[in-house]
């Protein structure tokens, strides 16, 4: 597979190197040179998850791996289903939480975290991330107990829900959480700005694992499949995929697919009042305000950063714009989507709600919708009893952390402090 650097064309990389490298130079973005199209559809969607993920997986990574190492990596990383759960008429959730952290993120986590394991070969790495919800959980889960592999996760603190915090702040041993005094894009501007200190790349052997990593798109995009290949054979071309977005990675990787050949109809991209891409799509300006906190906090950004690659696959003229409408919803409606759901058998959470919300506004008539469950309901506990007026049930993972300490460390919003707090840690 080769990569090239949006910001930089002479800067290319294989597979492995934009894995191992995260960012290229001046913080562009890896992404395919080309993406060729699979020529077997329809055998690959009646195929099971895992065997069809590595059949796709194989197309895009190409010869740089063996099928057999790829294989070893979708064992060990999808180990859970994505069901689609039926809502309304023709309406559907993909369920994409059943993994260990309740969240779509532990797809491209885990799938990542194989990676990562076989390129390092047991040399020393430190990843660097900055979570506003589920990414952390997703890679700590993922990397906890690989040795020779240290993470660090910054998060804003108090901005998340708190059983969130708790699924990756109280793991320990090689997973270092760290609290910052400010909101998400701080966080965000703070790892780009350690990628930038060579002292810091170099010296702690950094890598991103946000979802700028291009492994995590690779694996996202196999639950596109997994998504068409439980719709009835006859309406499998007329799907619409809503997706929740925050740095818009799930939605690029959804692109992906569609460039593959997947028979996806179109994209609603539905944001919370963070909504610099439903403005852009409208009015062609990218002008991001500030962040503003909602109860959908895992979406609570105004500059994605994976927003670059989309640009690029609609610039390069492999996928029409016409074919994504975006749409931003308020915490007002947000809330009545939950309880919608909730009134016709369908208990969710705030993210899915909105894409929920997009998509019964959005979809036509002969049209089959399916929105991302992008995290269990019970990740956002409080905010679900709130609005539903009713208790929810734990699933396990989330009661046996709900007890323990968090083990995180706080710090103002500022890289000197960062970085001495790193070197102090990992040295
Ligand atoms: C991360 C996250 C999103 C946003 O996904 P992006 O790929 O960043 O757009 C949506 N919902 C939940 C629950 C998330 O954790």
């Amino acid at each position: 597979m080769e990569l090239v650097n949006l910001k930089d064309s002479s800067d290319t990389a294989s597979f492995c190197q934009a894995v191992a490298k995260g960012l290229g130079k001046n913080q562009g973005l890896y992404f395919p040179e080309s993406v060729a199209p699979l020529h077997n559809i329809d055998e690959l969607l009646s195929m099971p998850l895992a065997e069809r993920s590595i059949h796709i997986l194989k197309h895009l990574i190409g010869d740089e791996l063996p099928t057999s190492t790829i294989s070893e990596f979708v064992n060990n990383a999808f180990t859970f289903e994505a069901p689609l759960a039926h809502v309304s008429e023709n309406i559907h959730s993909l369920e994409l939480f059943h993994g260990p952290t309740l969240a779509f993120k532990d797809f491209g986590g885990r799938f990542m975290a194989q990676c990562l394991k076989h390129i390092s070969k047991g040399k020393p790495v430190t990843i660097l991330t900055a979570t506003s919800g589920d990414t952390g959980a997703a890679v700590a889960h993922a990397f906890h107990g690989i040795d020779n592999i240290k993470v660090v996760i910054l998060f804003p603190k108090g901005k998340i829900s708190p059983l969130q915090e708790k699924l990756f702040t109280t793991l320990g041993d090689n997973i270092h959480t760290v609290a910052i005094d400010a909101d998400f894009d701080a966080c965000q501007q703070l790892v780009k700005t350690a990628f930038d200190d060579e002292d810091v790349r170099e010296g702690l052997h950094l890598n991103s694992a946000n979802s700028i990593n291009i492994s995590r798109l690779l694996a996202q995009v196999c639950y596109y499949f997994e998504a068409v290949s439980q719709v009835p054979k006859e309406q499998q071309d007329k799907v619409v995929f809503s997706v929740p977005s925050g740095n818009f990675g799930n939605l690029t990787a959804g692109i992906i697919a569609k460039l593959l050949g997947l028979p996806i109809k179109r994209f609603i991209a539905a944001t919370n009042s963070n909504d610099t891409v439903p403005r852009f799509l409208q009015t062609g300006k990218w002008e991001p305000n500030e962040t503003v906190a909602t109860i959908s906090n895992a979406m609570d950004v105004s500059q994605p950063n994976n927003w670059p690659r989309i640009q690029a696959m609609v610039d390069k003229g492999l996928f029409d714009a016409d074919l994504l409408v975006g749409e931003a919803v308020d915490e007002e409606y947000t809330q009545g989507a939950m309880r919608k759901l909730a009134s016709l058998g369908y208990v969710s959470e705030p993210h899915a709600a909105i894409a929920y919300r997009c998509l019964s506004k959005q979809l036509e008539e002969d049209e089959v919708g399916i929105f991302l469950g992008t995290a269990h309901p019970a990740k956002f506990r409080e905010t679900v009893e709130n609005v539903l007026g009713q208790p929810i049930r734990l699933p396990q993972a989330l009661v046996d952390v709900s007890s323990k300490e968090g083990l995180e460390s706080e710090l103002e919003n500022s890289y000197e402090a960062l970085k001495a707090h790193m070197f102090s840690i990992l040295k």
